[in-house]
């Protein structure tokens, strides 16, 4: 297996593929105003060919974990059918999906079956009308459902993302933590990043990582080795006595760069070598030409592309067009 390092010796083997921009929710970090960018409707950008295709080229690069996100991925029609094909691609080692969850209850049987491995499901409250309040719609308790219908098919870990917003969520990071004690779930802090037009202008209620370790309660170290499965960027910790874990992701405060494994194909086939940068190559061409080469070729330029570090805290991200809900988180 080929490796792909990028200029500054970090191996990229994570790919993120957004296998669409539609999304049933609106989170105001997230998406800004407006259509998606992909439009609402319609057959997504890419066919299950050349996701296919694209994913094929990235392993043959390197590339052997693979996460399926969005917009909303649960909508891409028949996504079973694409995790299936993606599950037998001989050289991907790792397959799983970040969803909203509102949809999972009724598909985790299926994508079980189809291959995936493991689950994010992405969660900002446990209060009903909180979660209309951040994302426009949904209910937190079919969000539920979706996590213990995932643990009952058996995919694992199971990782709850939660992003944390001042004066919005941050009173319920002790409820989350309790989470763990009820559930063998890994719930994950991440603090706002300004990706985006929206990102940037929720970015008053950024709280930073101190203050959510703070409100987490008493923590300890995982002993070694029992950290949840997974290749990103969180640090793990337990609260005494619980089945599950907690997580931080923090861009801002910590900064994640150095650990940087990953690429981002959006659903409209942008390969994107960074999350808060501009540095990106368009697939389309290519895979309209059916050039397998040339494929291989431009995910090793991307890792070439991948620039040291992001520059949010310089805001350097923020005129951009390409946003979360394009490049899946
Ligand atoms: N719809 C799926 C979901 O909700 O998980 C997948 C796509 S969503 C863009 C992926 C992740 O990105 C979610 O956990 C979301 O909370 C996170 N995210 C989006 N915008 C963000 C921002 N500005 N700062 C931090 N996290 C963000």
């Amino acid at each position: 297996m080929p490796a792909l390092i990028d200029p500054f010796g970090r191996r990229i083997d994570y790919l993120r593929l957004s296998v669409t921009d539609r999304c049933n929710l609106r989170c105001g970090y997230c998406r800004p105003a407006g259509p998606a960018p992909g439009g609402e409707s319609g057959p997504p950008a890419l066919s299950d060919d050349e996701v296919l295709a694209a994913v094929r080229a990235a392993v043959s690069a390197g590339i052997s974990k693979v996460r399926i996100t969005g917009g909303e991925p649960l909508l891409r029609p028949d996504l079973p059918r694409l995790v299936r094909r993606l599950a037998s691609l001989p050289g991907l080692a790792d397959l799983s999906l970040t969803t909203n969850g509102l949809l999972l209850a009724g598909m985790a049987r299926a994508l079980r079956a189809a291959g995936l491995g493991r689950v994010n499901v992405s969660l900002d409250t446990l209060v009903p009308e909180r979660l209309r309040e951040i994302a426009g719609a949904g209910h937190p308790g079919t969000v539920m459902t979706g996590i213990r219908a995932a643990l009952a098919e058996g995919l694992s870990p199971v990782k709850v993302n939660v992003v944390v917003m001042a004066g919005i969520n941050d009173s319920e990071v002790p409820d989350f933590v309790r989470l763990t004690r009820e559930m063998p779930v890994h719930v994950r802090f991440i603090e706002l990043m300004p990706v985006g037009e929206a990102g940037a202008s929720a970015m008053g209620r950024r709280v930073p990582l101190d203050d959510i370790r703070r409100r987490c309660g008493p923590l300890e170290p995982l002993a070694p080795g029992g950290e949840p499965s997974g290749f990103g960027p969180a640090e793990y910790v337990r609260s005494p006595g619980c089945l599950g874990t907690i997580g931080f992701i923090s861009a801002l405060s910590r900064g994640f760069c150095g650990r940087c494994n990953r690429l981002r194909l959006t659903s409209q086939g942008r390969l994107v070598s960074c999350l808060a940068g501009e540095e990106g190559l368009d697939l389309a061409p290519l895979l309209g030409a059916g050039d397998k080469g040339g494929l291989a070729e431009a995910f090793r330029r991307a890792a070439e592309m991948k620039p040291l570090r992001h520059r949010m805290a310089e805001g350097a991200c923020r005129p951009r067009e390409a946003v979360m809900c394009s490049m899946g988180g």
